[in-house]
């Protein structure tokens, strides 16, 4: 028997948590982020075994590896099941490269395979005698979706997402407004760094602990995790020789994407190299260069918009992966092995300008449509390959929908269709609350949320 996988904080002074503590807690309060105390391994008649097999059972045989001791495996089978009702489409474009689209779930990004993942993890540890947990979430866009979207009909749970009404477009609005049973959105009069600021108040008000908020934050291990099924998939799922060594691009921003291939590569999945692919916040393709790492303050702001970081989170979960320490504010305590490092990846930065050629390119010789964030790994994996003789199996990550970028694509003359998933959103109902900025007044519509 190998020992119960526990959690320390990246910080080193937290205590060591189980999983259901680190799911719950979301973070240390050390300012660290909760890793494995130890990373399993898929050997590789594992990996033989769940080749060409569909995606939930891919995830199921990698997430199982770090949830054993937590749960039955038909208990996991059901929540990948469940959580995976979509389709995970891989495409060739050209030679031995492809492109797998993650832009399949609810609201059509990647993040759906992470948050609908946990939504249920979250319920399988809720007892049905317990009280309703309040999911509370302050978003910019994207993730309040997400979320809201993941916890949408989980018995148990309520969300509570709160928006800047002029800061999300009327789709991304529509997004969270027009779901109705248990979640409840909350447009705000103000910018989405108050809203952030209210919320974390509210975890900490005594007054409300009777409510049971919970987050469901980005960097809760439990974000994190479920994405290194996908990892896996990408590559059993195009069928390499034994032990064949793959290469992946990965578009990368707050580095949960990336971190979770760094973490398949440590479990055994056959890597030649991980491209790091950012756009214009480089902070990383620099470090890999120079070996020093500078935060981008503030960051830019590019096309590829979900990306737009410039201290991204994970780079603690990253640097903990190769032996070295950073903190929130990007510090460096102690250096990675930037050997190893340099061995296993490659930092790569894509402009704006080359990401808006690549659409294009791609479209015109392939017929493959792309957005921004697919865009730029892409080109990372396009650079990459360009400067060598040998043709290895590649895999470039499309982590949002076409549809959802509309204006990105016009250069290229074509008018992307809509999600399924969000086809119809025009014609529905919003209904919504509204709030200024005041903590006070926040705090008395949480109070009386019925
Ligand atoms: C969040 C996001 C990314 C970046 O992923 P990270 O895990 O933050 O690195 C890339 N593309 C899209 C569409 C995203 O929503």
């Amino acid at each position: 028997m190998q020992d119960k996988i526990r959690y320390y904080s990246t910080a080193g002074r937290a205590p060591v948590v189980d999983f259901p503590e680190a799911l719950f807690q979301g973070q240390p309060p050390d300012g660290g982020l909760y890793m494995p105390t130890r990373i399993p391994g898929m050997d590789p008649e594992e990996i033989e075994a769940v080749k060409g097999q569909p995606y939930r059972d891919v995830a199921r045989a990698v997430l199982w590896k770090f949830l054993r001791d937590e749960m039955p495996e038909q208990e996991l089978a059901r929540i990948t099941s469940e959580a995976y009702n979509f389709e995970v489409p891989i495409e060739h474009v050209a030679e031995r490269r492809h492109i797998i689209r993650l832009d399949r779930g609810p609201t059509a990004s990647f993040k759906d395979f992470a948050a609908r993942f946990m939504a249920r993890t979250m319920q399988y540890y809720q007892r049905s005698e317990d009280a309703e947990r309040v999911i509370l979430v302050a978003t910019s866009g994207d993730t309040g979706s997400a979320i809201a979207n993941a916890f949408w009909g989980v018995e148990g749970f309520r969300v509570v997402v709160l928006y800047p009404k002029h800061e999300v477009s009327d789709r991304q609005a529509r997004q969270m407004n027009t779901l109705g049973g248990n979640v409840t959105a909350v447009a705000c009069d103000t910018k989405f760094d108050q809203l952030q600021a209210n919320a974390i108040r509210a975890f900490g008000d005594k007054d409300l602990a009777g409510l049971r908020l919970t987050s469901a934050n980005s960097i809760n291990w439990c974000r994190l995790m479920p994405q290194i099924g996908y990892h896996f998939y990408s590559y059993t799922a195009l069928e390499p020789e034994k032990g064949e060594p793959i290469v992946d691009a990965v578009s990368s921003g707050n580095f949960g994407n990336v971190t979770a291939d760094f973490i398949a590569l440590r479990m055994g999945k056959p890597v030649k190299r991980i491209l790091v692919a950012t756009n214009e916040n480089d902070e990383f393709p620099g470090f890999m260069e120079t070996g020093i790492y500078r935060p981008i303050y503030p960051s830019k702001a590019c096309i590829s918009n979900a990306m737009n970081v410039g201290n991204p989170s994970n780079m603690r979960r990253l640097f903990d992966l190769y032996g070295g320490r950073i903190d929130r504010e990007g510090v460096v305590h102690k250096m990675p092995d930037l050997d190893a490092l340099r061995r296993d990846a490659v930092g790569m930065t894509i402009s704006d300008a080359l990401t808006h050629i690549t659409i294009q390119s791609v479209y015109e010789r392939y017929g493959v449509l792309l957005e921004p964030h697919g865009a730029v790994s892409w080109a990372a994996l396009h650079r990459y390959l360009s400067l060598r003789e040998e043709e290895p199996l590649s895999i470039a990550t499309e982590t949002a929908h076409p549809g959802k970028f509309p204006e990105a694509l016009q250069a290229i003359g074509v008018e992307p269709e809509l999600p399924e998933s969000m086809k119809g959103l025009d014609e529905k109902e919003p209904s919504f609350f509204e709030l200024t900025a005041d903590y006070e007044e926040f705090k008395e519509f949480l109070l009386h949320l019925s």
